[in-house]
C-alpha cells in the first residue's frame, strides 16, 4: 500500500503557510471510498428525477450561501484575485442550477422499427472519477460533478495537491444540502496514488480529467486497459488573431486580461498574439498601455486584476522561459514576499521559440505579426494544441472564415470568452478529448441503451 503524507500548504501571494492542514487519501482510503460511491450510486440512480433536481439545487443555495467563504478560502490558497474567486464559487453555483433541469428532461427516443416499439434510454454509468488541477479548483471541478450528478451517477472527486480546501468545503456543503453520503466523495491526495487508483479501480466508470497533457496521455493508456471512459481537458497555446480591421483600441485593451488573468495559469489563456503587420504598430503601443494598466496587487484587495504565480516552483519554470526571450513590455509587480511574476511580453525570434510553442502556464505573451487571412490561420493552426483563441475584425464574414478555419474547440470574436456553461468547451488536437458544459454534458456520463419489444 502507498502512503499518503501530509501537504504544506502556503499562501502564494504572502509565502506564509497556511493553517489548515490536509492528510493525503492513501489507496486504502481511497478504495473504500470508490466502494461507498458504488453502494450510493444504487440508492442515487433510482432517486426521482425530481428528487434529484431538488437536492442539486439545494446545494446550489448552500454554494450561493457561502460564495465569500469560498471565494476568500481561493484567495488565500491559490492566490486568486477576490473578484475571480466569488465568479468561481458563483460558477459552481450556476453550473448545479442549470444541470438540475436535466434529471427531468434526460429524454429517451422512440424509434420506429417495424414489428414493434423500440425506445431508448440514458443510464448513469456508475461512480465517475474527476480528477482537477491547481489553477481553477472549483470552476472544473463543477463542471464534471454538476451534470455528472444529474444524470443519476457518483462521484469521486481528486483535487490538485496545491489546492484541495475548497473542494473540501464543497462536499461539506453538499452534505448540509442533503446530497446522501457517498454521492459525492472529495478526496484529498497525490495524482500518483488516488488519481491512478480511480483509473485502475473498476468500480470507477468513467474519468474526468483536467491537467497537463503528459498527465492526460498516461491516463487514457491506463483507461485502455479497461475501455474506461475518459474525457481529457488539457493545454492550450491559444492565439489571439487581430486584424486591421478591428477596432485596434478596443483590442488592444482587452488583450491583456485575455492572457494574464489568473496569472496566465489559463488552459484558454490567448498567448499567442496575431495581429496584421498594417496594424502591429499601433496595436503594441496601445497595447503597452494596457499590458501596464494591469493591476497586479495583493489578492484579497477589492479590483486587483492579477495575483501571483501558483507557487514558487511554477515562477521558476515560467521564469525559465523569460531567461532566453526578447522582452519588449514588462508591467507592474508589488514587492514583498510571494510568488509574484509581472505581465510580459515577448516577440519571439522564430515560431521555433519555445516562448511560442510551448504552454508556458505563466503572466507571458509572445506576439508576431501576420500579412493575410491564410497566414493567420496558418499560423494559429501551426501548434500541437487546439483548445480556444479570439479574432478581431469589424468584417462578419471574415470572423466567421477564420473561426472556422482555426483548429481550436472554442473560439470568440471581439471579445475573449471560451467557457461559459451553457455552452461545450473542449480542445481539438493536444487540448483534449470530448466536451464539457453546455445541455449535452449529462449525455456524456451516460450509455445509451436501446429496448425493443416485439407487438
Ligand atoms: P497536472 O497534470 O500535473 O495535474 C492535474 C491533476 O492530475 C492533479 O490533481 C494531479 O494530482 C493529478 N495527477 C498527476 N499525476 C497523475 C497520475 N499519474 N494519475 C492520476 N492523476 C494524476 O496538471 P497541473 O499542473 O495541476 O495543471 C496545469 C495543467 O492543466 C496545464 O497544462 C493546463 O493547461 C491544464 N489545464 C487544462 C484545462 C482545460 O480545461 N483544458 C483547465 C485547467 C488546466
Amino acid at each position: 500500500m502507498t502512503t499518503a503524507g501530509t501537504t504544506q500548504l502556503i499562501n502564494p501571494a504572502t509565502g506564509q503557510v497556511l493553517a489548515e492542514e490536509v492528510n493525503g487519501t492513501d489507496e486504502a482510503g481511497t478504495d473504500a471510498a470508490i466502494d461507498r460511491a458504488h453502494k450510493a450510486f444504487r440508492t442515487w440512480r433510482t432517486t426521482a428525477p425530481g428528487e434529484r433536481a431538488r437536492l442539486l439545487r439545494a446545494f446550489a443555495t448552500k454554494v450561493e450561501q457561502n460564495i465569500e467563504l469560498l471565494a476568500s478560502t481561493e484567495v488565500r490558497n491559490a492566490g486568486h484575485t477576490i473578484g475571480n474567486a466569488r465568479w468561481e464559487a458563483g460558477n459552481v453555483r450556476d453550473c448545479l442550477n442549470y444541470y438540475a433541469g436535466s434529471p427531468e428532461r434526460l429524454l429517451g427516443k422512440q424509434i420506429p422499427v417495424p414489428g414493434g416499439t423500440d425506445i431508448t434510454f440514458h443510464e448513469p454509468l456508475g461512480v465517475v472519477g474527476i480528477i482537477v488541477p491547481w489553477n481553477f479548483p472549483m470552476p472544473i471541478a463543477g463542471w464534471g460533478f454538476a451534470p455528472a450528478l444529474a444524470a443519476g451517477n457518483t462521484v469521486v472527486l481528486k483535487p490538485a495537491e496545491l489546492t484541495p480546501l475548497t473542494a473540501i468545503l464543497l462536499a461539506e456543503l453538499a452534505l448540509e444540502a442533503g446530497i446522501p453520503d457517498g454521492v459525492f466523495t472529495v478526496l484529498p491526495g497525490k495524482g500518483s496514488v488516488v488519481g491512478q487508483r480511480f483509473v485502475t479501480n473498476e468500480a470507477v466508470r468513467k474519468i474526468v480529467f483536467t491537467g497537463s497533457t503528459a498527465v492526460g496521455k498516461q491516463i487514457m493508456a491506463g483507461c485502455a486497459d479497461q475501455l474506461k471512459p475518459v474525457t481529457l481537458e488539457l493545454g492550450g497555446k491559444s492565439a489571439n488573431i487581430i486584424f486591421d480591421d478591428a477596432d485596434l483600441a478596443a483590442a488592444a485593451a482587452a488583450a491583456p486580461y485575455a492572457v494574464f488573468d489568473n496569472a496566465g495559469q489559463d488552459c484558454c489563456a490567448r498567448s499567442r498574439i496575431l495581429v496584421q503587420r498594417s496594424a502591429y504598430q499601433e496595436f503594441l503601443e496601445r497595447f503597452e498601455v494596457a499590458v501596464q494598466g494591469v493591476r497586479v496587487e495583493d489578492p484579497t484587495r477589492e479590483g486587483s486584476e492579477m495575483g501571483p504565480m501558483i507557487s514558487a516552483g511554477q515562477r521558476a519554470t515560467v521564469q525559465r522561459y523569460l531567461d532566453d526571450a526578447d522582452v519588449t513590455i514588462t508591467g507592474s509587480v508589488p514587492d514583498g514576499p510571494g510568488w509574484w511574476l509581472p505581465p510580459t511580453v515577448v516577440t519571439p525570434r522564430s515560431v521555433a521559440d519555445p516562448v511560442w510553442r510551448e504552454e508556458v502556464f505563466g503572466p507571458v505573451v509572445a506576439v508576431l505579426p501576420f500579412d493575410d487571412e491564410d497566414e493567420a490561420i496558418a499560423l494559429a493552426n501551426d501548434s500541437d494544441y487546439g483548445l480556444s483563441g479570439s479574432i478581431f475584425t469589424g468584417d462578419v464574414g471574415r470572423a466567421l472564415r477564420v473561426a472556422r478555419g482555426v483548429e481550436a474547440g472554442n473560439l470568440s470574436v471581439n471579445s475573449h470568452s471560451s467557457v461559459r456553461y451553457w455552452t461545450p468547451f473542449g480542445g481539438y488536437k493536444q487540448s483534449g478529448l470530448g466536451r464539457e458544459l453546455g445541455p449535452d454534458a449529462p449525455y456524456a456520463f451516460t450509455e445509451e441503451k436501446n429496448v425493443f419489444i416485439a407487438h
